[in-house]
C-alpha cells in the first residue's frame, strides 16, 4: 500500500489538481504512519509492566501461600505495576481526545490567576511537605485563550513532574503569572534533579525518559509532557524549557492573551 505520487507536468488545471492530490495523500500517509508508530509504541511501553505483573503473580501462585513476606511484597508490586498501566492508560486516552479538540466549541477564556490559585490549594492539601509559592506579578486579571480544564491539566502535569523530579531536601516549587504583549506566561520551577542538555530536545517526544533506570523507580509514563506539547500546539501556545542537572528546572507555558 505504498503511495506513488501522480506526476504530471501539463501545466494546467490537470497538473494542479494531481498537486492537490499529492498532497492530500502524503499528509494521510503522514498520519498513518504516525497511528502505526503510536500502536507500537504502546505495545512496547506496556510489555515491561506485562511482564513485571506477570513474574510477581508467577511468584504469588508458587511461594504467596506458605510465605506471608512473599504475599506482602509480590501484592503490592504487582499493585504498585497495576496503578502504573493506568496511568498511562488514562494518559494515552488524554492525548487521543486532544487529538480532536473542537476549538470552536470550547469556553476559550481561562482566568489563569485563578486556576493557578486554585492549583496552588489543592496541591498544598495533596503535598504537605512541599513549598509552593505563587508570584502574580499583575494586579490585574488577565485572560488566555484555552479552556480552563485544559489550562488546569497543563499546570498540573508541570507540578506533579516537580514533584516527582525533586529529591527529599529540596522541595520547593515556585509559579509566576506575567505577561508580554502577545501571551500570558506561567512559568513552574523547581530546585529538582534537572534535565541533561542532551534530554531537552527529547522531552516532549511521546514515552521518552531521561535516564531509564533512575526513572522506573519513580514511575512516569514519559506522556505527561506529549500532552502538554499537543495542549501547547492546539491553542497556539509555546512552551519553553531551561534546566540544569542537580539544580532545578524552569517550564514555560505560553498561551495567546485575551484583550
Ligand atoms: P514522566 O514524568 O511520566 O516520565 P513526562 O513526559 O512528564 O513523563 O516527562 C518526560 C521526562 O522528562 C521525565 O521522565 C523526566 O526524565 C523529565 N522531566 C520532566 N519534568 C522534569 C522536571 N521537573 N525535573 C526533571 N526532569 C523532568
Amino acid at each position: 500500500n505504498e503511495f506513488e505520487a501522480i506526476e504530471i507536468t501539463s501545466g494546467d488545471e490537470i497538473e494542479e489538481l494531481a498537486n492537490v492530490y499529492n498532497d492530500m495523500m502524503h499528509k494521510m500517509k503522514n498520519y498513518l504512519d504516525q497511528q502505526k508508530r503510536f500502536v507500537s509504541d504502546v505495545s512496547h511501553e506496556l510489555r515491561t509492566p506485562l511482564a513485571v505483573l506477570d513474574g510477581h503473580i508467577n511468584l504469588l501462585n508458587r511461594w504467596g501461600k506458605n510465605d506471608p513476606e512473599v504475599l506482602d511484597e509480590s501484592l503490592q508490586a504487582s499493585l504498585d505495576e497495576v496503578a502504573r498501566m493506568k496511568k498511562m492508560l488514562e494518559e494515552m486516552l488524554a492525548l487521543a481526545r486532544l487529538e480532536n479538540v473542537d476549538l470552536s466549541s470550547e469556553d476559550l477564556d481561562c482566568d489563569v490567576a485563578k486556576v493557578c490559585d486554585h492549583a496552588v490549594k489543592n496541591f498544598s492539601l495533596i503535598h504537605e511537605d512541599f513549598k509552593i509559592v505563587l508570584n502574580n506579578q499583575l494586579d490585574y486579571p488577565v485572560h488566555a485563550r484555552i479552556s480552563e480544564n485544559h489550562f488546569e491539566q497543563g499546570l498540573r502535569i508541570l507540578l506533579d513532574n516537580a514533584v516527582k523530579y525533586s529529591p527529599d531536601d529540596r522541595k520547593v516549587v515556585k509559579i509566576r503569572i506575567s505577561e508580554d504583549e502577545k501571551f500570558v506566561i506561567t512559568r513552574v520551577s523547581d530546585q529538582g534533579i534537572g534535565i541533561g542538555q542532551e534530554d531537552i530536545d527529547h522531552l516532549f517526544e511521546r514515552f521518552f525518559r531521561a535516564d531509564k533506570a533512575r526513572n522506573r523507580e519513580i514511575g512516569g509514563t514519559g506522556l505527561g509532557l506529549s500532552i502538554l506539547a499537543r495542549l501547547a500546539e492546539n491553542y497556539q501556545g509555546e512552551i519553553e524549557v531551561s534546566s540544569e542537572l542537580g539544580v532545578g528546572s524552569t517550564f514555560t507555558l505560553k498561551f495567546p492573551k485575551i484583550d
